[in-house]
C-alpha cells in the first residue's frame, strides 16, 4: 500500500525554555513524512520557495521520501515562528508567513493518484480538498488542522471533515472546533459531522481515540528530557499512518496499535529541536519503545478485581 501526504514544508523559528532555533527545517508534511518513512514509502505534496536549502531536500531524499509532488515556486518558503512556555503543551504562534503557500496549486503526479492511504496534513483546507479530489478511491483518508484554519477558514474546514475517515487534532483545537469545553462532548459533536474516528492529542497527557462505540487511551511516554514539542502531532500522525499503511489492518485493533506507534514517534521527536532526533532513528529503537509502551500500561493480568 502507498501513503500520500499534503501539508507544509517550512522553515521554523522556535523558542522553548531550553533553547532557540532559527529557520530550521519544519512543517507539518516534513515531520509527518520523516516519521512515516520508518514504516513505508511516502509521496509528499507540498511547496517550497527558491530559498529552501538543498541540504534539506537531500535529507528528505535520503529517507526515500518521494518528492515528485514537491513544487518549487518563485518566492520565499512558508515560515512559522512559535514559542513555548514551561508547560510545553501549547505552542504560541508569534508569526505565520504563508509566502509561496498563497499561490500553491497542488497537482498530483500520476503515480500519486492511486495512493491507498491519504493524510491531509495541517494546511489550508481548500488545498486539502484539491488534493483529495485528485486521488482515485483511497482506502483511508485522515486529516489534521489547527486554530489558524479553524478561525480563518471554518466553512472550508467543515467541508474537509465531511470527506475524511479519521480526524487527528489536539485538545484545544477539538474544543474550538466543536465550541464545547468538555472533550467527550466535543468528540461527539465532531463525530456527528462526518468522520468515523477522532483522535485527540493531549500533549504530555497522551491521546484519546473516539469512535461511535468505544474510547481508547494511550499515554505519552514519560520522558526526562523534552526539548521541543514542535512537530509532535505530525510525527504522531506519521507513525500512525505509516504503521497502518505497512500492515494494512484497518480493524479497531489495527488502529489501536497504530495509535501506539504514533505515540512512539511523537515521543522521539520531542527529545530535540527540529527533526534532529527523528533523523537518525533506527527501526530497532522504534520497536523497543513500542514494547516499553506495553510495559507502561500493562495491568490486565493483575489479579484481585
Ligand atoms: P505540530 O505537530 O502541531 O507541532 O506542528 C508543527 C509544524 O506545523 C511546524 O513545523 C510549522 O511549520 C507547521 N505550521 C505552523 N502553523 C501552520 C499553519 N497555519 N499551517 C500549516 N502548518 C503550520
Amino acid at each position: 500500500m502507498s501513503l500520500l501526504v499534503v501539508g507544509t514544508v517550512a522553515l521554523d523559528s522556535v523558542k522553548t525554555p531550553f533553547g532557540e532555533a532559527r529557520d530550521v527545517l519544519g512543517g507539518s508534511a516534513t515531520y509527518f513524512s520523516v516519521a512515516a518513512s520508518y514504516f513505508t514509502n511516502v509521496h509528499l505534496v507540498a511547496v517550497v520557495g527558491r530559498d529552501f536549502p538543498e541540504e534539506h531536500l537531500r535529507f528528505l531524499r535520503s529517507k526515500e521520501i518521494d518528492l515528485a509532488g514537491l513544487q518549487t515556486l518563485d518566492g520565499k518558503t512558508f515560515r512559522w515562528r512559535g514559542e513555548y512556555g514551561f508547560q510545553l503543551n501549547e505552542a504560541h504562534t508569534l508569526e505565520t508567513q504563508l509566502n509561496v503557500l498563497q499561490s500553491f496549486k497542488p497537482v498530483l503526479p500520476p503515480s500519486y493518484q492511486t495512493s491507498d492511504m491519504v493524510f491531509l496534513g495541517n494546511i489550508d483546507p481548500v488545498l486539502q480538498q484539491e488534493v483529495l479530489r485528485q486521488v482515485k478511491r483511497p482506502r483511508l483518508v485522515a486529516c489534521d488542522t489547527m486554530n489558524f484554519w479553524i478561525e480563518g477558514k471554518r466553512d472550508d474546514l467543515k467541508q474537509t471533515l465531511k470527506l475524511v475517515d479519521i480526524v487527528i487534532i489536539n485538545d484545544g483545537e477539538a474544543r474550538e472546533l466543536a465550541g464545547e469545553a468538555n472533550l467527550v462532548k466535543a468528540a461527539k459533536t465532531i463525530l456527528s459531522n462526518g468522520p468515523k474516528t477522532l483522535i485527540i492529542k493531549r500533549g504530555e497527557y497522551g491521546v484519546l481515540m473516539f469512535n461511535e462505540k468505544t474510547v481508547f487511551a494511550a499515554p505519552a511516554y514519560p520522558l526526562e528530557a523534552v526539548f521541543d514539542p514542535t512537530g509532535a502531532g505530525d510525527s504522531f500522525a506519521g507513525g500512525f499512518m505509516g504503521h497502518l499503511t505497512q500492515r494494512g489492518d484497518l480493524s479497531e485493533a489495527g488502529i489501536r496499535q497504530a495509535v501506539v506507534f504514533g505515540s512512539v514517534m511523537a515521543s522521539f521527536n520531542v527529545e530535540s529541536f527540529s527533526l534532529d532526533r527523528l533523523r537518525g532513528l533506527t527501526r530497532r529503537e522504534i520497536d523497543d519503545r513500542y514494547r516499553e509502551f506495553g510495559r507502561l500500561t500493562s495491568f490486565e493480568h493483575l489479579q484481585g478485581v
